[in-house]
């Protein structure tokens, strides 16, 4: 018999439901140690108490606009922005009764992969606090990994979203892209970027992401589709469903502890009634350097509007062009400027083709390799990172290393496929290892199902509570 779950919201709601729970008893939120949280508005005002949600005080990472609030992007050129609106996807979770009570530490902008770029220091990781928590949304999987949140929105470029989730014990949900609004999230990388949730099970992510989802007037990217039910699709388990897994790219050196929980994981599979298949992606191992350019080029033509004038700090001197200069050299940290001259080299006449133009390409060619998969199998699964969370400090320096943990997150992302990540045990050292789904455009009802399904089996394999909430 499975012990209810009190630390997460489906599990307080059943209980609630079913009057086992009093709703003055359900579990406040703990104190944040970690500096995941930059700001708190002084009250919130619910606009319907009467949701499923209205319960669960939730995050939101600092580029995700809220009217009124500060939207740092974890930056200094943003320091004293406060929004005039708020997002979509912000607005449409209030409206299901959201109570949205903290604001959360990124790396700058959205870039990197360890929260350590964040203007207000790095955050640190709940299960062992020299270690980083993963980036870029590390301030919203810390908040939610700690008990100071019971859910948190990230924003997913590159795998900003899955990689905190795989490094806090948690689940990552990165939309298809386009299927929930952009509209008050600041951009990085416009063809990349999605709202996604961070969570502590695959129901709760479901839920958060239901009430998200669905086509905006404000972005004319945003997905007509009809939205289907995610807590619908929860109970359908993995029978019968043809599980992708893309050995070529799994050739990549993986922590130890990764592969035997993975291969652990795929011997798991059958057992659940799955088929499981293996697939080639020969282009995947190009993602990295395929998104470095890519992103790296719409980051900076998207930051190109921090000139001092419209937005934020602003250090005006004799001519615009030397304020432009003073304001977002004082005003960009390392890492953000690093991405602007890449981005701004990889667009340059006499570059472009051989860069930029190629990159698109690849892209392209990459895409099509990862739609052909998933007519083959429903779904494909493979780790979400190759290690756990690493040192904080390791790699601050080494935008290569930095780049290397966002090996398997990146095909989803250029492919604009939805990808869950999923807890799938824990290292030697005991800290979380993260699994990945990745579903066709579109399939996120699929992803919560296979999901649900390699959530309870792992769950009651390990023959007890994942610990989700390390003290
Ligand atoms: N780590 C990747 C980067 O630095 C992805 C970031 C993201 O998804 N926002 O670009």
């Amino acid at each position: 018999m499975r012990r209810e779950r009190l630390d997460t919201m489906t599990g307080v709601l059943d209980l609630l439901d079913r009057g086992a729970l009093d709703p003055g008893d359900v579990p406040p939120c703990r104190e944040d140690r970690h500096n995941a949280v930059v700001f708190r508005p002084d009250s919130v005002q619910a606009d319907n108490d009467t949701g499923r949600l209205a319960p669960f005080p939730g995050a939101l990472k600092a580029n995700i606009v809220h009217q009124g609030w500060p939207a740092t992007c974890s930056s200094r050129l943003l320091e004293n922005y406060i929004s005039p609106f708020s997002a979509t996807a912000v607005q449409r979770l209030e409206e299901a009764g959201a109570r949205l009570t903290m604001v959360t530490a990124m790396d700058e902008f959205g870039m990197g992969s360890s929260c350590e770029y964040a203007a207000t220091g790095p955050v640190t990781n709940p299960w062992c606090e020299s270690r980083t928590p993963g980036g870029s949304s590390g301030g919203s999987a810390a908040a939610v990994a700690a008990g100071a949140a019971w859910f948190a929105l990230g924003t997913d470029t590159g795998g900003s979203v899955r990689l905190p989730a795989s490094f806090c014990g948690l689940v990552g949900f990165k939309p298809t892209w386009g299927r929930v609004s952009r509209h008050g999230l600041v951009p990085f990388a416009s063809s990349l970027d999605s709202i996604g949730v961070l969570a502590r099970s695959v129901a709760d992510a479901a839920l958060v992401m239901q009430n998200m989802m669905g086509q905006d007037p404000h972005d004319a990217t945003s997905l007509a589709a009809p939205v289907q039910s995610l807590p619908g699709a929860l109970g359908g388990g993995a029978s019968g469903l043809k599980i992708g897994i893309p050995c070529d790219l799994l050739d990549s050196e993986l922590q130890p502890a990764v592969g035997s929980c993975w291969r652990a994981v795929l011997s798991d599979l059958p057992g659940l009634g799955a088929t499981v298949q293996e697939v080639r992606l020969p282009l995947a191992r190009n993602g990295i350097g395929v998104y470095q350019i890519l992103a790296s080029a719409e980051a900076a033509s998207n930051l190109a509007r921090y000139d001092g004038s419209l937005y934020g700090l602003s250090r005006p001197a004799a001519s615009y062009q030397r304020g432009v200069l003073a304001t977002r050299a004082a005003g960009f940290g390392p890492e953000v400027k690093r991405r602007i001259l890449w981005g701004t080299h990889v667009l340059a006449e006499g570059y472009r083709d051989e860069l930029y133009l190629r990159a698109r390409a690849l892209r392209q060619d990459l895409t099509s390799q990862v739609l052909d998969c998933l007519k083959r199998v429903d779904v494909l699964a493979l780790p979400t990172a190759p290690e756990s969370a690493f040192p904080l400090g390791q790699r601050a320096d080494d935008p290569r290393a930095m780049h290397a943990s966002d090996v398997f997150t990146v095909p989803a992302s250029l492919a604009g496929c939805p990808a869950l990540s999923l807890p799938m045990g824990l290292d030697q050292n005991g800290l979380p290892l993260g699994l990945q789904l990745v579903g066709p455009p579109l399939g996120e009802g699929l992803l919560v199902r296979v999901g649900k399904a390699l959530e309870d089996h792992l769950l009651f394999a390990a023959g007890k509570e994942m610990p989700w909430l390390p003290d």
